[in-house]
């Protein structure tokens, strides 16, 4: 089984983000994709709102971000639908559609979603036939023909603009009488002389003779057949990051991933970014934000992995990925204390940066250097450990990136594994005694 890193499921802006900072951080990654990198941003013709780009074509965007990536080392893996991932010690496990595997310490899922349906008559029978959830992809089959829109937000009226390109009419249909798009891309379709919204107003059937030639819509009470040759259906969106998971995941009532102001799921290692994480708003420059926040957390919760098993190597590995998951990290600048003689014993700290000193009062009230810390050293176990204050006061010798665990986090991590505790005892047993002499 190939070993790496970090795994990033799906290729659209948010993946790609999250790829080229792995990449561009020297860490064993892959890129997976069912399909082509792009993700939604393929589906979408044009794309004003994505800062420094004034106009961009959504392929062409998408392009630009996977040469962006790639250039810095990024391996992209397209058509490789992912099936499960599964946590296996400290390890997740990849599995592919064709039954191959891959492991890795992280994962990020930025797999978006799917259109919504509709759920009417026809919808089904016509799909491909008439029947689209995408304009990029198929209005240019639909020239000179009279079509329909679906829905009222910004997709609805993103791909009416480029449908208009085509349409002899472009019909609206929406719910309401209120549009929930952006207001410069309903002032732009609206005023348009093919356009003519039909609201409020529910599709109630798509029918034809082979093709669509016609949907039915229910507005004020009555039902109305309006000539159409295409339907564009865009009435939201449907994450699939979820099905993804062989181990239940947190996600909300729509399905959407849960997520901290980490990325981090409620399944350790594993993180969410974009579309599929729920959030306020589903935009390209969410999510490049999210993947960056996601892949810069990944690439810590490694590195602490790596720190807690070197330290020790008996604790049981999915307990370890706990821990570390549990973890905050806290920076200190130097010469700030971490930690105080006298104070409640709340905390275990790991060093992932720099250095610490630990001093206690001496008799004449000066401070005396006891024990020093560098990267991979721990403390604070003593207090812990006894249920007693703090005997020393530990500083930041230089900036210190510390691994702080709560009691609670540090109490599992000693009862899961008897050699972990009887060589913590051990160590702390010793820095008491050696504090202890005069
Ligand atoms: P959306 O904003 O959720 O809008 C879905 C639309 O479909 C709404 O108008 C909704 O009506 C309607 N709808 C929902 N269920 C329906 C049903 N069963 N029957 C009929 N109508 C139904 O979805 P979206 O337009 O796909 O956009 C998804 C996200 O992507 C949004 O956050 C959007 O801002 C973002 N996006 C941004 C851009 C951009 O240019 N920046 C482009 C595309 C998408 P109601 O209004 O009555 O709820």
């Amino acid at each position: 089984m190939t070993n790496l890193d970090l795994i990033i499921i799906g290729g659209g802006p948010a993946g790609l983000t999250a790829g080229l900072y792995a990449a561009r951080a020297d860490m064993k990654v892959v890129l997976l994709d069912s399909k082509d990198v792009g993700g939604e941003i393929l589906n979408t013709e044009l794309i004003e709102d994505y800062p420094g780009f004034e106009s961009v074509t959504g392929a062409e965007l998408a392009k630009k971000m996977a040469d962006h990536a790639t250039k810095f080392g990024l391996k992209i893996e397209t058509y490789k639908p992912v099936k499960e991932i599964r946590s296996d010690g400290d390890r997740k496990i990849v599995t592919l559609e064709d039954g191959s595997e891959l492991s890795a310490y992280a994962v990020i899922v930025t797999v978006g979603g799917e259109p919504t349906k509709l759920g009417v008559v026809g919808e089904k029978k016509y799909h491909g036939r008439g029947v689209s959830y995408c304009a990029v992809c198929d209005g240019a089959f639909f020239k000179g023909a009279n079509l329909a829109v679906i829905g009222g937000g910004d997709s609805a009226f993103q791909e009416g603009l480029f449908l208009t390109r085509f349409a002899k009419k472009l019909y609206v249909v929406h719910r309401r009488n209120e549009f929930r798009a952006q207001a410069i891309l309903q002032d732009r379709l609206l005023a348009m002389e093919k356009v003519e919204p039909i609201t409020p107003a529910q599709v109630k059937e798509i029918g034809g003779n082979g093709d669509v030639k016609w949907i039915d819509v229910d507005r004020d009470g009555k039902t109305e057949r309006v000539e159409v040759e295409g339907v564009f259906v865009f009435i939201g969106f449907k994450p699939v990051g979820r099905y993804l998971f062989k181990d239940h995941v947190e996600h909300d009532k729509d399905g959407y991933l849960i997520t901290d102001q980490y990325m981090r799921t409620s399944i350790p290692g594993v993180y969410a970014a974009g579309d599929t994480r729920a959030q306020l708003a589903k935009q390209i420059t969410t999510a490049v934000g999210d993947a960056t926040t996601a892949v810069l957390h990944a690439e810590r919760y490694i590195e602490e992995l790596k720190d807690l098993e070197r330290a020790f190597p008996s604790e049981p590995k999915d307990i370890v990925a706990q821990t570390v998951s549990k973890a905050e990290l806290q920076v200190f600048a130097p010469g700030e204390i971490v930690l105080k003689e006298g104070d409640p014993a709340e905390r275990f700290y790991m060093i992932i940066k720099g250095e610490a000193e630990a001093t206690h009062r001496g008799p004449d009230g000066s401070q005396v250097v006891i024990n020093r810390f560098g990267p991979g050293d721990y403390f604070g176990e003593i207090g812990l450990l006894n249920d007693a204050p703090r005997r020393a006061t530990v500083r930041a010798r230089t900036s210190l990136e510390v691994m702080a665990l709560d009691r609670e986090t540090f109490a599992k991590l000693m009862t899961s594994s008897r050699a972990t505790e009887d060589e913590v005892r051990r160590v702390a047993a010793g820095r008491a005694q050696a504090a202890s002499q005069p």
